[in-house]
């Protein structure tokens, strides 16, 4: 091992390859939301060693190098995302992109920040304001996530999206490394091959990205309302007409009471819409007298100016919080229609019923009038069956999602099993990609055109957990370890 680290230096000038278990435990899990079993199930889920490179040619040597001696090859931002997409899984090199957090230039008149790909999103903001500018679009994971994960994920919903389009849509062209070691700058429509791909194309070095002037007001309300169905038709409503939010979230009775400790008082048992405004006062004013009055309408009540905005200050830590609540957080996320999400929440509330568990929902606008809806299993592993039968409910709503056409939205490690059955066109761009640009399959294996777990076996130990679940409740010898308030439970 000290001798591949030495060759690594001599043929990089890479400033730190290190093959210390710590570092190597710390770069190779997900610091998010799901139980660390997702990586952990692979035989290989610990890095060999990770590699911090600074530059397009540090980069290029390190592929090269992994390329010589065929060994696997990790791209890394903030490791926040869900479902194992920066995890290894069969050892090799992790290349932690968090050196390349340079501002290159920032052109005030094109309205462009050249930087390089690491850099915190948060961080990038922060700098930007110093100047009077802002980001168009963000994750919610903006205070630890870097720019090129959210790429590569694919980043279509967050905080500007419904207003500015997806990440891709705001980049203007970017310098990567090619699995062969090949340093390019690219623009348009070759761009698409890094967009979703977890890495599997190449990792991305540098990129410019859409910026603007700060805005005069940012500002918004919330209500709540009797049903899910209200929230669908109202998100429609507002990604439709022509004073777009900056962001819109639903959020149901669980998840608001989990992650705000509380729910706001006379509020309805239905649902909880959030929506932000941005621009001149003059456009934030008209925006948000459109959506109260179409929230009047639809019969909805105010939860008050400081719920609204101690929701607002949470953005960016609101799916965090619920997983501070919960001893074990399993989730799913869908892009799909707005008007299409209520079949789905109200089919995870029943089965959630039939097994006895928890489970609750939370979605947010993205581009295009769709919307990315994250159904969660709030568990505790320790008990076994419980936990096991959230899964299973999360797998059935994968089922019934593509109905009606829902996609998954993350895939990395735990969602490229279903994409073969369910998103053929998907895995056959994957697939494309993989086969001309990563022939050897180095690049991130196991994510998006291949997975050792094979569905029939999925499905049929999710398909079992339920009957006996099923038969468990029926007998009356299920128990829901997590307890919710009776009048947070009363969904209508
Ligand atoms: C609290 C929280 C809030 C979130 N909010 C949102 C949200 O609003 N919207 C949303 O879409 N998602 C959200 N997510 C999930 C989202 O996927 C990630 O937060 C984030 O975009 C991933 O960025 P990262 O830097 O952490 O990437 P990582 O998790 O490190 O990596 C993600 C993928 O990108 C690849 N990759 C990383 N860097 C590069 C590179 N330079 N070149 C090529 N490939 C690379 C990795 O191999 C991996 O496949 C949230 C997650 C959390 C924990």
């Amino acid at each position: 091992m000290t001798e591949i680290v030495q060759e690594i230096k001599d043929i990089s000038d890479v400033e730190w390859v290190s093959t210390r278990i710590t570092e190597r435990l710390a770069a190779s899990g997900d610091t998010t939301g799901i139980p660390y079993y997702h990586f952990r199930w692979k035989k290989k889920w610990l890095a060999d060693y990770v590699a911090w490179p600074r530059n397009a040619e540090q980069v290029a040597a390190i592929i090269k190098f992994a390329q010589k001696n065929q060994i696997a090859v990790v791209p890394r931002g903030g490791g926040t995302c869900y479902y194992g997409s920066a995890s290894p899984t069969r050892g090799g090199v992790i290349v932690d992109t968090k050196p390349l957090d340079k501002i290159i230039e920032i052109n005030k008149e094109k309205m462009w920040a050249h930087i390089q790909s690491g850099i915190v999103w948060e961080v990038l903001d922060r700098k930007l304001a110093k100047q009077g500018l802002a980001l168009k679009v963000t994750p919610q994971s903006a205070p630890a996530s870097t720019i090129a994960g959210w790429l590569a994920i694919g980043g279509k919903a967050g905080i500007g999206t419904p207003k500015y389009g997806t990440i891709l849509d705001n980049i203007l062209e970017m310098e990567v490394v090619r699995p062969d070691g090949t340093i390019e700058t690219i623009t348009g429509a070759d761009m698409e091959t890094f967009y979703g791909t977890s890495g599997i194309a190449g990792i991305v070095v540098s990129l410019k990205l859409s910026i603007r002037e700060m805005p005069e007001r940012t500002d918004g309300l919330m209500f709540s309302f009797d049903s899910i169905e209200h929230a669908c038709h109202l998100t429609e409503e507002l990604a439709s007409t022509s004073i777009k939010p900056v962001y819109l979230r639903v959020t149901d009775p669980e998840y608001e009471w989990r992650s705000q400790g509380g729910l706001p008082q006379n509020s309805r048992k239905g649902c909880f819409v959030l929506v932000t405004y941005d621009g001149t006062a003059d456009q934030v004013e008209k925006g948000i007298e459109y959506a109260r009055n179409l929230f009047k309408k639809a019969g909805g009540t105010d939860v008050g100016k400081e719920h609204y905005q101690k929701s607002w200050d949470d953005r960016f830590i609101i799916e965090m919080k619920l997983k501070l609540e919960v001893p074990t957080l399993s989730m799913q996320n869908f892009w799909m229609k707005p008007k299409n999400v209520s079949h789905l929440a109200r089919k995870m509330y029943e089965i959630a019923d039939k097994y006895k568990i928890n489970s609750c929902y939370y979605m947010v606008l993205g581009a295009g009038g769709m919307v990315r809806f994250c159904a969660f299993a709030p568990s505790d592993h320790r008990y076994w069956m419980h936990f096991m039968s959230g899964k299973a409910m999360l797998h059935k709503l994968v089922k019934m999602g593509f109905k009606y056409d829902a996609k998954l939205y993350t895939l990395g490690l735990q969602n490229t099993v279903y994409l073969k059955k369910y998103q053929k066109k998907e895995y056959n761009h994957f697939k494309t990609v993989r086969d001309q640009w990563d022939p050897n399959g180095l690049m991130n294996p196991d994510k998006l055109t291949g997975s050792n777990l094979s569905y029939s076996r999925l499905n049929l130990m999710f398909t079992m957990n339920g009957w006996i679940r099923r038969l468990m409740t029926l007998f009356r010898v299920a128990r829901n370890i997590l307890q919710v308030p009776r009048w947070v439970k009363e969904r209508t």
